[in-house]
């Protein structure tokens, strides 16, 4: 790919900045790719009615071509181009959308099959995001996006997470600050009997609930499963040292940690820990404060899921050999926040009770 000029462009009011958005509607619409902020976490968007403009998000992220894309909407009424509502999705949108749920739909010819990487069926969401939204509008076109990240690598949630993996590789970022969610969207099947949900995220099982009734069941993990959504089977949101998920009760959190701190140790690898606030105050004696990355306050989730993947991402830049990361409790947001986790730490993770 040629090297580009990478230009940031900071937000700060989509009236005032209106400009930028003519600028970056006229990217989308000749075929380029402009990442930008959403409520869950940034973008990497093109016009999703053109495969070539799509072949470039695959080509910038590293990502495989059968990992279908996501297209998002400014309106309900830019859904009917891309994709068939059925009934299904017509609960979850009147309830949830704008905002991070996307669902899956038959999909129409307009949308090129490269895009859903080969299948029938198409995501579609539409974001609470203003600036995500005037962009759409700008664009006129449903914008086909992924997370703007190099594939297998932690979400961005910050303009600058995006520059680290897209540098030279896109013309423009606009930067709307850090994302509100953190995580990505709730994906929801809404083309069976019963909805499914493919991918948990902030709109969560019980909320789904309440306008479906009964969801499919979730997922028995077990080692013959087939990856649900075609994403799934990839290595995702993972830092650049080995993460290891600590699982203890409140009480045997810090002797925990302080085990796992102390072993790395002795190995002569240099541990660092992803922890709640209280926890960092209680290991300051035995990890060196640039080794330590807090979330949030212990116990307070939508924080740990706002700053998950720049958590992760922070290790980047530190001389870190292997990170450990404290866990949550798998119910609410927590059910998203330790299914990318999980991910992160391909599967590792310790038990201590
Ligand atoms: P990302 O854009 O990085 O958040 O990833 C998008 C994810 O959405 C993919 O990896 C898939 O898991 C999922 N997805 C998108 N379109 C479909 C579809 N038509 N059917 C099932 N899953 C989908
Ligand atoms: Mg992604």
């Amino acid at each position: 790919m040629n090297h580009l000029q990478t230009g940031i462009e900071k937000i700060t009011d989509i009236k005032v900045d209106s400009t930028v958005f003519d600028e970056a509607g006229e990217i989308i619409r000749k075929g380029g790719l402009v990442a930008f902020p959403t409520e869950t976490v940034y973008g990497l968007g093109a016009n999703g009615f053109d495969a070539d403009a799509c072949a470039k998000i695959y080509e910038a992220k590293g990502r495989p071509s059968d990992n279908p894309l996501i297209l998002h909407v400014a309106d309900r009424a830019m859904i009917d181009k891309a994709a068939t509502v059925t009934e299904m999705a017509e609960r979850v949108l009147a309830a949830f959308a704008p905002g991070p749920v996307t669902v899956i739909l038959p999909k129409r010819d307009e949308v090129p099959s490269s895009v859903t990487g080969g299948l029938t069926t198409v995501g579609v969401r539409m974001p609470d995001n203003d600036i995500a939204r005037a962009l759409i509008r700008a664009a006129g076109v449903p914008i086909a996006a992924p997370s703007a990240n190099r594939s297998g690598r932690p979400s961005p949630t910050t303009a600058a997470a995006v520059f680290a993996d897209m540098d030279g590789k896109i013309p423009l970022i606009l930067d709307g600050g850090p994302c509100r969610f953190g995580v990505e969207s709730t994906i929801v099947d809404c083309t069976g009997e019963r909805a499914a949900i493919l991918r948990p995220g902030a709109v969560t099982r019980e909320m789904l609930a309440e306008v479906l009734g009964e969801l499919a069941p979730p997922p028995v993990v077990g080692e013959k499963d087939a990856p649900l959504a075609p994403g799934m089977k990839y290595t995702h949101y993972a830092p650049l040292a080995p993460l290891t998920l600590i699982s203890a009760s409140r009480k045997k959190k810090y002797e925990a940690f302080c085990a796992a701190v102390r072993e790395a140790t002795e190995k002569g690898k240099r541990p660092g820990v992803i922890v709640s606030r209280e926890l960092a105050e209680e290991l300051a004696t035995l990890v060196p404060a640039r080794h330590i990355a807090v979330y949030g306050d212990a116990g307070d989730v939508p924080a740990m899921a706002a700053n998950l993947y720049e958590s992760l991402r922070y290790f980047d830049d530190v001389d870190v050999d292997v990170l450990f990361a404290d866990t949550i409790e798998e119910k609410g947001l927590g059910v998203a926040v330790m299914n990318r986790l999980k991910k992160a730490a391909g599967g590792r993770m310790l038990f201590i009770d």
